[in-house]
């Protein structure tokens, strides 16, 4: 999950480059061996260095976690899309069940388009399943950076479209009465250290005076209005960004699509596309399906299948735990106003409480990805004790990951390329974004065009790169030390 305005994180000065290239690689590697997590929960006031649990103690807290997403306990989905006769042909196969394929099979479906979905695994259970549910306004990358790359104009656009994106989950929840606890309740960024607010005040100008756009600074006396913890420094607010379910909302949205005719399969691996007379045929684990058009939408799952598309997108692992049911005088102060927040760091927590109010929701990149899943757990526990350590007594309930999806300049791309239509690489915005991208492709599709900024993009293939991130740790320890070092 990127930031939503990523305001104080993206400073990373020529100096800070230089003594990385030279001192800090060596250090970083040793640090990628090491046991310890170089993030050392420190605020001002001393809280954080009190907390030293015994081994022991985490480790019950722990006894009863499920390694299952909490949103998909139980699996919204009641419905059996397995072992269904496959076609042997179909106007537009969709693969992967998520926002991005989901939306665009209903678009197609209603003018009248045949449309197949295929998924390898269970449907909606991906990334568009278990996710953070923050549906953001907003991109991965500063306004002021992104100006700079691309200019005034093309950023508005962008951003523009973003603000559109939420709206377009707001109006598919409504037509389609999918009740996944859609609110507008407002996305804040808080920031990791007292010059990142300098950013975020600069950004808030701009956003004033190029966009129209009103977003509120939270100063650092006024943080506890926020939050109940002393690890941040103030805050940037974006309004009209909202929080929803995620695994309800992907699933109001596939019960949408089977109701209008959508042919859905799950379990169904599409392992090869080969062009065959003007057709697209493609072998699945079940048979062989032939198609005029595809729909690429597998994000942070694409693999081989599509070599173009995986070049171009780095899939990365990001991890959720869920707490026990906490009492309400610990958990509503905790994110008094019920905002989605993530904040500045290079490597950044994300969290919000649950629909219900009585849980957090606490995610990031846990040090060591390779470990266990109990282990990340741990991790990610002691991750959150740093942002609350008030809630060191309670217990995690739940723990589980998938994959995001990032481009190399953090904005996602969207296009056709041999009778496969594609949009994936949100960079951890995919919520509103893919559900946005879904109606985009329908169009492209039905001959209405590409009307969109993103669009505009050539993406390019990452060097040295086939579809396994192999410079990852090194990186993950590399922003992981910056954000130790800049507290
Ligand atoms: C833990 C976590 C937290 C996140 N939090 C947020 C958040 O709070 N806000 C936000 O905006 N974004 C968040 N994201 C990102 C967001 O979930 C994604 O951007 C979004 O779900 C992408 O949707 P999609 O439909 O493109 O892909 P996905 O939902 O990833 O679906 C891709 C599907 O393709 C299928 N597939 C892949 N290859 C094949 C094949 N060969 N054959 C058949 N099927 C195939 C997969 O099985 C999968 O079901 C988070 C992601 C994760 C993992």
């Amino acid at each position: 999950m990127a930031g939503l305005l990523r305001s104080g994180s993206t400073r990373i000065n020529i100096s800070q480059k230089f003594y990385f290239n030279i001192y800090l690689l060596p250090i970083c590697l040793k640090l990628y061996f090491a046991k310890e997590d170089i993030i050392v929960p420190a605020d001002g006031n001393g809280i954080l260095s009190n907390i030293s649990l015994m081994e022991e103690t985490v480790m019950s807290q722990l006894a009863n976690i499920k390694e299952t997403a909490y949103w998909m306990d139980p699996h919204p989905t009641p419905k059996n899309y397995a072992n269904k006769a496959l076609p042997e042909k179909t106007d537009v196969l969709v693969i992967g069940s998520g926002y991005t394929g989901t939306v665009s099979a209903l678009q197609l479906k209603k003018a009248g388009v045949d449309v197949t979905i295929i998924d390898k695994a269970r449907i909606g259970s991906e990334a568009s399943g278990k996710n953070g549910g923050m549906a953001l306004a907003g991109l991965g990358v500063s306004l002021h950076k992104g100006m700079k790359k691309f200019g005034k104009d093309k950023m508005v656009r962008f951003f523009n479209e973003s603000l559109d994106s939420v709206d377009c989950v707001e109006r598919l929840v409504e037509e389609g009465n999918i009740d996944c606890h859609f609110g507008r309740t407002g996305f804040m960024e808080a920031a990791f250290r007292l010059d990142h607010l300098d950013g975020m005040k600069e950004e808030q100008a701009l956003f004033a005076k190029e966009l129209n756009h009103t977003i509120h600074i939270v100063t650092p006396e006024k943080i506890h209005d926020e939050i109940g913890s002393d690890f941040y420094h103030g805050a940037i607010i974006e309004p009209k960004s909202a929080g929803l379910h995620p695994a309800k909302y992907i699933a109001g949205l596939i019960r949408m699509a089977d109701e209008a005719g959508v042919d859905i399969h799950e379990y169904v691996d599409a392992v090869k596309i080969e062009k065959l007379h003007g057709k697209l045929r493609v072998t699945t684990s079940r048979g062989v399906i032939i198609a005029d058009r595809i729909v690429l939408g597998t994000n942070g799952y694409t693999t081989n299948v599509s070599p173009w598309q995986m070049r171009r997108v780095v899939p990365v692992e990001s991890f959720m735990i869920a707490t026990e049911e906490l009492p309400p005088e610990v958990a509503i102060p905790l994110i008094p106003n019920n905002r989605m927040i993530s904040d500045s760091k290079r490597f950044l927590f994300y969290f919000r409480l649950s629909p219900d109010g009585k849980r957090l929701l606490f995610g990031g990149r846990p040090k060591q990805f390779w470990k266990p899943t109990l282990d990340k757990a741990k991790e990610m526990r002691k991750d959150m004790l740093s942002v609350y350590p008030q809630l060191a007594k309670y217990s995690i309930d739940y723990c589980w990951y998938g994959k995001v999806c990032f481009t190399p300049d953090r904005f996602p791309i969207i296009g056709e390329r041999g009778g496969i239509n594609y949009a994936m690489g949100y960079c951890g915005h995919g919520v509103a974004m893919a559900t946005y991208f879904g109606f985009k492709l329908a169009d492209m599709i039905l001959g209405k065009g590409l009307d969109t900024a993103f669009a505009e993009r050539k993406p390019l293939p990452i060097p040295f790169y086939n579809g396994k991130p192999w410079f990852l740790p090194v990186a993950h320890t590399y922003f992981r030390f910056l954000d130790y070092i800049n507290k």
